[in-house]
């Protein structure tokens, strides 16, 4: 077994070097426990993280998840103090370009701005006329409903004119697998020790809880805890462990492609380019470094989603047709935009949530914890989940009930109480956008 040698015995597993795994990983090492990470994979972030937009926003739907975002921006701020180290072979980095978002029709903002003027998350309420002078590139018109290439409408003029929020302490991490390799390092600081090549294949119990896992190697790996943090991998995990049966929330893999395309004067990173969600025509796309834009999509209803039950099988290439509805609708949105000859991007999976709020929980099988569902939303949240998920399995290895009783976790920048309850595999259906902007 790769690098584990005579780790049979540890205090905490964590399936899963992600993002967000690694970062369980260094909470749970600061928390003093003996931690071993098992990643099928040949490295840190090297999963769904390293397909990531990296984008860090805070225009969620729920009081939760936007005290969320921004309680683990501040750490994204100054990361050296948040990893305690600086990593040797190069620190990931935020970028602060600003978010414009585009208010369209069951995407207006007030859900979110009540919550952002009582947490001091600073923003402007653009009308239609300073939207159209501040972002000349942009044609601010409303062509809402996103409609598909193949609809006769898809063409048709605006009907009006758009108002937008503009969100100026939002950026994206110039480098999401990076971010993950720095967790990881300052986690091994704290003593954790991380296994790649080495593939889960098991969950092991006896009656009282979890008692580890088996890797397919067939080497055994021996804990009280066993964390899930296996990204679209993780409903398999959650099957292998048998703890899908009290989930009243499910999640799986969704297909998702992301593309990149030459960014037009005006809307360069060095243009002071804002990161733009454009819910009325159905995507987002920023700029990035080297002059191109990074475009996704946001499930629009007239897109069809392609759910994945092995994400093994799945195709790491963009298709023809979704670049093209891509590239067509930033055109809309950007008339100086000039599309390219031929697609450049990628295919990743989301590991969608029904409500596209994440997982953050305990389960069923005492001992085995699970961070879920992240949705294609959560990669901004990675050093506060790490934080969430050391808190939950604190208390419920130290005997608290936190399904009765839900932990609440204190915002360390905003002294807020952030209710983990708003997490729980078990909780009803938040009411969200319904789309990965949560
Ligand atoms: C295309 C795309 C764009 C995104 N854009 C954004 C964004 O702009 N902003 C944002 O906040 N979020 C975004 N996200 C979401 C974010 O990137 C993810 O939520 C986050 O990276 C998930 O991290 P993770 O550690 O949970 O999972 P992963 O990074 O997928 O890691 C899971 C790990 O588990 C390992 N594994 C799986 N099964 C096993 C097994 N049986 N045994 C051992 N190891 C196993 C895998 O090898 C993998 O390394 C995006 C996601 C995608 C796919």
């Amino acid at each position: 077994m790769h690098e584990v040698g005579d780790l049979v015995r540890a205090d905490a597993i964590v399936i899963g070097a992600g993002v967000i795994g690694s970062s369980v990983a260094l909470e749970l090492a600061r928390g003093g426990r003996d931690v071993v990470v098992v990643d099928k994979g040949p490295g840190a972030g090297a999963g769904s993280t390293s397909a990531s937009s990296s984008i860090i926003r805070y225009s969620y739907s729920t009081r939760d998840a936007i005290l969320t975002a921004w309680e683990a921006a501040q750490m994204w701020f100054d990361w050296e103090a948040h990893l305690g180290a600086v990593d040797p072979d190069g620190m990931a980095r935020f970028i602060e370009c600003g978010n414009l978002i585009l208010r369209t029709t069951g995407y207006d903002g007030t859900a979110i701005t009540p919550w952002w003027d009582e947490f001091d998350i600073p923003y402007e309420d653009l009308d239609a006329a300073t939207l159209a002078a501040r972002f000349p590139m942009l044609d601010v018109g409303k062509y809402y409903p996103p409609k598909r290439l193949d609809d006769p409408a898809f063409a048709d003029d605006a009907v009006g004119e758009l108002t937008a929020l503009y969100s100026p302490r939002c950026g994206f991490i110039d480098d999401p697998m990076l971010s993950a390799k720095n967790l990881a390092y300052a986690a091994r600081l704290h003593g954790a020790r991380f296994a790649f090549r080495c593939e889960v294949v098991s969950v092991e119990r006896d009656s009282v809880g979890v008692t580890g896992v088996t890797l397919a190697s067939g080497d055994s790996l021996v804990a009280p805890v066993v964390v899930n943090v296996g990204g679209p991998h993780s409903r398999i995990i959650n099957e292998m462990a048998g703890v899908t049966d009290d989930m009243a929330i499910g999640h799986r893999a969704l297909r998702q492609e992301v593309f990149t395309a030459p960014a037009p004067v005006g809307l360069r990173l060095e243009d002071g380019a804002p990161f733009v969600s454009d819910l009325d025509v159905g995507q987002y796309f920023r700029p990035q470094i080297g002059g191109t834009l990074l475009l996704g999509g946001s499930e629009p209803e007239c897109d069809e989603l392609h759910w994945v039950d092995d994400p093994d099988s799945n195709s790491d290439y963009p298709t023809v047709e979704v670049w093209e509805t891509a590239m067509m609708r930033l055109a809309r949105r950007v008339p100086e935009f000039g599309v390219p000859s031929q697609p450049t991007g990628l295919a990743a999976l989301y590991d969608a949530s029904d409500d596209w709020v994440p997982i953050y929980d305990r389960s069923s099988l005492h001992g085995f914890f699970m961070a879920c569902g992240t949705s294609g939303n959560q990669f901004k949240n990675a050093p506060i989940a790490g934080q969430y998920m050391r808190e939950i399995i604190d208390a419920t290895m130290g005997g608290h009930d936190h399904d009765a009783q839900p932990v609440q976790f204190h915002g360390a920048y905003t002294g807020q109480m952030i209710d983990l309850g708003a997490f729980s595999r078990r909780r009803e259906k938040a009411v969200t956008s319904g789309t990965v902007m949560g």
